[in-house]
């Protein structure tokens, strides 16, 4: 390619099997094995093969357990990679929360972040795409630089309806669901990483936090998120393919700079965890996945410059210190250093 390549950048939502079943409705969702350590594993293979950088959004609740340390740890062997907020309960509602909860919610991961990877998040994403402003003021309060809850499609009311009507969620559960997916309104969101001012509260002024949000199609706004494409691959490979395809040139023609998403369920197959079939693209066999979902990642390496996501912003903001993300009042930051 003559022309330089254009910034991007990729990140994975770090889910558990928990936060899937409990979407579902299923009562036993608490009590579920985790697949974070085999997920990671075959994560960084791929992504280490074509030398690409990761930001990871984790939930502070699996962060109690050793071995989802261990999982999370492993991101190290990338060659680049950090560390983001996904909250602490993965709750898709956070628009009904009370502010404390909101700010217990992003806190306590921020600590479980800084006390088990030895770095500080500058990053968050809220789960089901739920960015209320309390959000937003809480991140600012914690020197966040970006949020990353926006889902810009004009498929929200669509996948909204499926969700309800594949979920056993009942009453007061079912209610707060509706709003998933940031309804109508976030599909009048830029499809491009954007500056929005937070209004400070005390005695804080206010305050510029970078929004990134996961990019649409240009146009017709419909999903490119990896989920989707695999989706897509479950019923006709080529057909997917060219919609990828088609997807990066009309960023590359719109000037749109990607940020694209990937979920431990697209390195996984229907050998791999039965209670998981109810997801879209889980009758897929495991090697048929990952073998189309590393075509896309390397095509999407040879189409633009894939950064991490606080990379993709510090290009954007000269003002931004991605070093900050190093936190150097904890001990596990001198070993973070060293590693780097
Ligand atoms: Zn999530």
């Amino acid at each position: 390619m003559s022309q330089k390549k254009k910034i991007a950048s990729i990140s994975l939502d770090f889910d558990n099997k928990w936060a899937y079943l409990r979407a579902a409705g299923r009562d036993d969702w608490a009590e579920q094995s985790s697949y974070l350590p085999l997920a990671a594993d075959r994560i960084v293979e791929t992504l280490g093969e074509l030398n690409l950088p990761l930001t990871v959004f984790i939930v502070g609740r699996d962060l109690a357990d050793d071995q989802n340390i261990a999982a999370a740890r492993s991101f190290d062997r990338l060659p680049n990679w950090e560390p983001a907020n996904h909250s602490l309960n993965h709750l898709p509602w956070m628009h009904t929360m009370e502010p404390s909860e909101i700010t217990a919610e992003i806190e306590t991961t921020d600590q479980r972040i800084r006390d088990h990877l030895g770095r500080r998040p500058l990053g968050f994403r809220g789960p089901g795409f739920s960015c209320p402003d309390q959000v937003l003021r809480v991140l600012a309060k914690n020197d966040y630089v970006y949020d990353a809850s926006i889902f810009p499609t004009s498929m929200a009311p669509i996948a909204r309806a499926v969700f309800l009507m594949r979920t056993k969620l009942q009453g007061e559960q079912r209610e707060k669901a509706k709003q998933l997916y940031g309804g109508f309104k976030s599909m009048r969101h830029p499809n491009r990483p954007f500056q929005r001012s937070v209004a400070g509260n005390d005695d804080r002024q206010a305050t510029n936090l970078w929004e990134v949000p996961v990019t649409v199609l240009p146009f017709a706004r419909t999903p490119i998120h990896f989920s989707y494409f695999t989706y897509l691959a479950s019923f006709s490979t080529l057909a997917a393919k060219a919609y990828f395809s088609t997807a990066l040139r009309l960023c590359r023609m719109t000037g749109t700079p990607p940020s694209l998403l990937l979920h431990p369920p697209d390195f996984m197959g229907r050998e791999d965890d039965s209670d998981m079939a109810y997801f879209p693209a889980m009758n897929m066999a495991r090697a048929d996945k990952i073998a189309i979902v590393r075509w896309a990642l390397k095509k999407y390496a040879e189409s633009f410059d894939v950064r991490c996501m606080i990379d993709q912003v510090a290009a954007l903001d000269p003002n931004i210190d991605r070093d900050s993300s190093l936190d150097t009042d904890h001990p596990a930051a001198d070993a973070a250093i060293a590693a780097r």
